[in-house]
Parts: structure tokens; C-alpha cells; sequence
């Protein structure tokens, strides 16, 4: 079944094309399958920020996390030989619900994210969510300024607005969901007149899916940290991305994050074929 659904990935990578390509053959996901992961993120409960995390327990629990992940974050960025295997994870102490990879291997975790995940597997997911972009070389010398650029903005200006909508208790209503998503595209825009491209979809799933494998590999519970894909989802609604959206969009995440936990149980923590 796992080797069956390798099989569209190819045409799925070749759609996107281009130097924004990942490194592994990822899989596409269906229709109905990023319908049934859009009827389960509205029908969840949104995700409260924990408003009584210190920071000292903020920092706490990602030195925890980092340290948990890095022996097998070393070894498969050892085998894949494509960037950066050495991490400096810092917290940054304001509430801004962002996690951003930058070069030469520094990961910024600010206090906002961490107070959204809600155990420490969520905040593994987005620790190593950040590494994977490390380990794949996504974060490239010479697109630093137009990667950095344009990602900062949506993301920053997207997580600023939702965490205003959820702390107002209003973050499931259309009205706190659309100011979500208008605050993100005007976010982008703004990161897009700095930089230019942000990461591709293709290269932010290949992340998502790393993350996977790498919980997986440093025993994990990946039901536990599906939660922050779920929250993910919330925060940045919609089902598919548009055209000019980098992110992929909830449902679609979330839906192949749901591929990589089958594929890594089915296979027994196997990686994906790399593209060739
Ligand atoms: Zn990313």
C-alpha cells in the first residue's frame, strides 16, 4: 500500500518543478482526503495559548525538546549530506506565534509558539519542522534575503493577528477566521516587497514530513504532536493554498502529515526515496 502511493509523487513533484523542488519524493494527497482533515479541523476545539508559561519554562521545554531530537537530526542530515547539522535553537521572549530556520543553522523559537503547543510533542513537531529545513538546505545562501523576507512577513503578521482572534475567544468564528487570513496576505505582501519567495509548498511539506520521521526516530508520539498540524490548520485556514500562498494550507498539511505517520508506522521509520 506505502509503495503504491510512492508512485504518484513523481508527477506531483514534477507539477511544481522548478528550483523550489524538494529533495524527497513526497506523496500527493487527495481530494477527499484534504476534506476529511478540513471537516476535522473546524469540528476541533481551537487550541488555547497557555498564558501562565514562563519563560523560563518556555526555554526549559525546548532545550528539553531540542535535545531530544539532535542525535537523530545529526545522523539523517549526516546521511543526506545537504545542509546545515549543526543547531543554535534560541527563544525569543515575545508573543509572537513564529518559529523561523535561518542560515547557517540557527532556529528562532519565540514564546508565542511554544505557548500554543500544548505538550512538548507539538513543540517537537515545530522544532523539527525548523531542522528539516536545515537538513533539506532549503535555507540557501544566496536566497536568504528573498526566503527570510517574505516568510518572516506572513508568518509573523498571520500568527500576530491569530493570536489576537484566540485570546479574544473569537478565533472559530468566519469573522476572527477571515481576519486571520487577510492579516497573513497582507503579511505576505509586505514580506514579498522586502524579499521575494518564501519557501515553496513543496519544500515546506518536505519539512513537515522530516519532522515526522525525526519524531518518530526520537520516540515521539506522532498522534500527540498531529495536534499543532491540527492547530496549524486553524490558525491559517483554507482548504488548498492558492497559487501565490508558499504555505501549504491546513487541510492539505495536515492531510500529509496523516501519509507520513502511516508510511513511517507501515515501513518501520524507512525515509522516503530521495528524488533523483
Ligand atoms: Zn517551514
Amino acid at each position: 500500500m506505502a509503495r503504491a502511493r510512492l508512485i504518484p509523487t513523481m508527477a506531483f513533484a514534477a507539477a511544481l518543478g522548478g528550483c523550489a523542488a524538494g529533495t524527497l519524493q513526497l506523496p500527493g494527497v487527495t481530494d477527499q482526503q484534504v476534506r476529511a482533515a478540513q471537516d476535522e479541523i473546524r469540528a476541533s476545539a481551537p487550541a488555547q495559548p497557555d498564558a501562565t508559561l514562563t519563560d523560563a519554562a518556555a526555554r526549559a521545554r525546548l532545550a528539553a525538546v531540542t535535545q531530544r531530537l539532535e542525535p537523530q537530526a545529526r545522523t539523517l542530515c549526516a546521511s543526506l549530506r545537504l545542509g546545515a547539522c549543526q543547531w543554535r535553537v534560541a527563544f525569543i521572549p515575545d508573543g509572537a506565534v513564529a518559529a523561523f530556520a535561518q542560515i547557517n543553522g540557527d532556529i528562532e523559537v519565540h514564546r508565542g509558539i511554544t505557548a500554543l503547543a500544548g505538550s512538548e510533542e507539538e513543540l517537537a513537531f515545530v522544532v523539527a519542522h525548523e531542522m528539516g529545513h536545515q537538513i533539506a538546505n532549503h535555507v540557501r545562501a544566496k536566497q536568504q534575503a528573498r526566503t527570510v523576507g517574505a516568510n518572516a512577513g506572513r508568518v509573523l503578521l498571520t500568527a500576530l493577528a491569530a493570536t489576537t482572534v484566540l485570546y479574544g475567544g473569537a478565533a472559530n468564528t468566519p469573522e476572527g477566521q477571515r481576519a486571520v487570513t487577510e492579516a497573513g496576505n497582507a503579511g505576505f505582501a509586505a514580506g514579498a516587497a522586502i524579499g521575494e519567495v518564501a519557501y515553496s509548498k513543496q519544500q515546506e511539506r518536505e519539512a513537515d514530513y522530516i519532522a515526522a520521521w525525526l519524531l518518530y526516530h526520537s520516540g515521539y508520539d506522532l498522534v500527540t504532536a498531529r495536534r499543532f498540524v491540527v492547530t496549524l490548520g486553524q490558525v491559517v485556514p483554507g482548504s488548498r493554498a492558492g497559487m501565490f500562498d508558499t504555505h501549504p494550507a491546513g487541510p492539505e498539511r495536515l492531510a500529509a502529515y496523516d501519509f507520513a505517520m502511516r508510511q513511517l508506522v507501515a515501513e518501520k521509520g524507512q525515509l522516503l526515496r530521495p528524488r533523483r
